[in-house]
């Protein structure tokens, strides 16, 4: 599935004729939500089987055209990524890690046989969007979400990967995704409806993955949860992750816990979170964790705080978890004090208020 790289660049930028009026747009950028709002252009790349990548551009964000038979639309194969560009205090724009989605975008195109982009375009790609529609940089805490995604196009019925797939990144201006409930959040244990099975897709960002777990989020909805928690799919007994985001905890003794990779996905913002624990004086761990263990820790106190970590969630402490076994309080039930430094740390860098001794921004 590989391709010829992108030859010279390669994401040439052809203007909308119809940009949104700054006055219109800014009133957007006030209070824009998550997900809902959308920047003038996208950066695109086709790609067939033939001819590798081809007819890279930035150009305006329209609607695609797309035949009937069109894969992605019957057998999903489709791919995508989710990264923010944070406002720096000069004024200039940063990506936090583009490289760690370029490889996994990259994992994922394997997973689903779909044409790899080469990390160097795809980094390329999304700073290209981001220099087109800077003025859509919202000012913090809010920021500019970027989805890139693959989408096989072929006009084929037969079940074989697609010869002909289109790449695009669209953007959106996007607030904090738990708006009212910096207080913490609350998950559903699902103990019927998994999400992912080993040799399955868990550890892929594809559409099919999230079509999936729906029912499980509108299970955990009708009880009054924020988000499901998923287990694995042999036992139902090991902690996997909830619907868009990983999940970590804090034990007494300076631990921070949280399931190892495999069926779950490879987050940018759990390995931030991870290499930034030694700083808090904790001790990164993977390890499994089984629903018992959450139990009794959240109950003898051995288990002091959990959060979960994703590029739009960044970090949302949970208070409690719900299940058909009963409810269970992490702590007091207000969101602990690691995981509130942690997340004002994590924020720090991304916003360009503290020194990149990382190298994380670009
Ligand atoms: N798990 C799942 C299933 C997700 O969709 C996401 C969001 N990409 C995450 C975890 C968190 O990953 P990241 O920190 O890279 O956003």
């Amino acid at each position: 599935m590989s391709s010829r790289p992108i030859a010279q660049a390669r994401f040439p930028h052809v203007a909308t004729a119809n940009p949104t009026p700054a006055a219109q747009r800014d009133g957007l950028l006030a209070d824009p939500g998550f997900g809902r709002v959308f920047t003038d252009h996208v950066a695109t790349a086709t790609w067939t089987a033939g001819e590798g990548w081809h007819d890279t551009a930035v150009r305006a964000a329209e609607p695609l055209t797309l035949h009937p038979a069109a894969a992605v639309l019957h057998y999903a194969q489709e791919i995508f990524e989710g990264l923010k560009a944070y406002r720096q205090p000069d004024g200039s724009v940063a990506l936090f890690r583009p490289d760690l989605n370029a490889a996994r975008f990259a994992h994922s195109a394997r997973r689903l046989a779909l044409p790899v982009l080469p990390a160097e375009s795809f980094v390329e790609a999304v700073t290209a969007l981001v220099r087109a529609d800077e003025a859509w940089v919202p000012e913090p805490p809010a920021s500019l979400y970027l989805r890139p995604f693959t989408v096989a196009t072929e006009a084929f019925l037969g079940v074989r990967p697609a010869e002909e797939a289109r790449f695009l990144v669209t953007a959106s201006p996007a607030g904090p995704l738990f708006a009212g409930r910096e207080a913490g959040v609350t998950l559903w244990i699902s103990d019927t409806l998994s999400r992912a099975a080993p040799g399955g897709t868990g550890d892929a960002k594809c559409g099919g993955n999230y079509a999936a777990g729906l029912a499980a989020q509108a299970l955990a909805k009708e009880h009054a949860c924020d988000q499901v928690l998923f287990l694995d799919a042999r036992e139902h007994r090991w902690l996997e992750e909830s619907g868009t985001m990983n999940v970590l905890l804090v034990t007494a003794d300076g631990e921070l816990v949280t399931p190892p990779l495999g069926t779950i996905l490879d987050g940018v913002t759990r390995r931030s979170v991870l290499e930034l624990a030694a700083g808090h004086g904790l001790t990164a761990v993977e390890r499994p964790i089984s629903v018992e263990e959450l139990r009794a820790g959240c109950a003898d106190g051995s288990i002091t705080e959990v959060f979960a970590t994703g590029t739009a969630a960044v970090i949302s402490p949970i208070v409690a978890f719900r299940s058909t076994a009963g409810d269970v309080v992490v702590g007091d039930g207000t969101p602990g004090e690691r995981t509130l430094a942690l997340h004002a740390e994590l924020l720090d860098i991304q916003f360009g208020r503290v020194p990149d001794t990382r190298g994380w921004r670009l």
